[in-house]
């Protein structure tokens, strides 16, 4: 099993990042939502229940957990993850908005490259239960939709200085 600690391992993170589309990633180009200097903003590949087009926050450079981040990386995901869930909160015109980060294999992290979920939320949505059976693989088609949403609500939004 490949773990963070194994110098071979593959990051499908940093492969998105750098703009690779192999087998090792499954992050398409075209899901991505935003990107600055420190930080990219991606449509998770695999989807959760009901609450459809997800997004992870990631920084640029390769950092495992929360204890390896940057300070000042740390502090723009906040401010990213926030903007997002405002973004979801207009956008998805979902009820709530969960953040979730893992650490660790026993943290269930599963991609070795810090990354924080941000799903969208509604009533009765059912969505711990979903996250405890299983995650399904969405469609790279599907996913654009969701995007294209996104990329137009930040770039005509006034209030949204990065
Ligand atoms: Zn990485």
């Amino acid at each position: 099993m490949k773990s963070n600690k194994n110098m071979d391992y593959i990051c499908p993170i940093c492969l998105g990042n750098s703009g690779v589309e192999s087998t090792d990633t499954l992050l398409k180009q075209n899901d991505l939502v935003f990107r600055d200097d420190l930080v990219s903003v991606w449509i998770n590949s695999f989807w959760v229940g009901k609450n459809k087009g997800h997004l992870i926050v990631v920084p640029n450079q390769h950092f495992v957990t929360l204890w390896d981040l940057p300070t000042e990386v740390g502090h723009r995901i906040f401010e990213v993850s926030k903007l997002m869930a405002v973004a979801l909160k207009e956008v998805y015109k979902c009820d709530g908005v969960t953040l979730r980060q893992n650490n660790e294999s026993a943290g269930d992290q599963h991609a070795f490259h810090y990354h924080q979920h941000i799903f969208p939320r509604y009533i009765n949505d059912d969505f711990n239960q979903k996250l405890v059976e299983k995650s399904t693989l969405s469609d790279p088609q599907e996913r654009i939709v969701y995007v294209k949403k996104l990329r137009r609500y930040l770039e005509e939004s006034v209030d949204i200085k990065i």
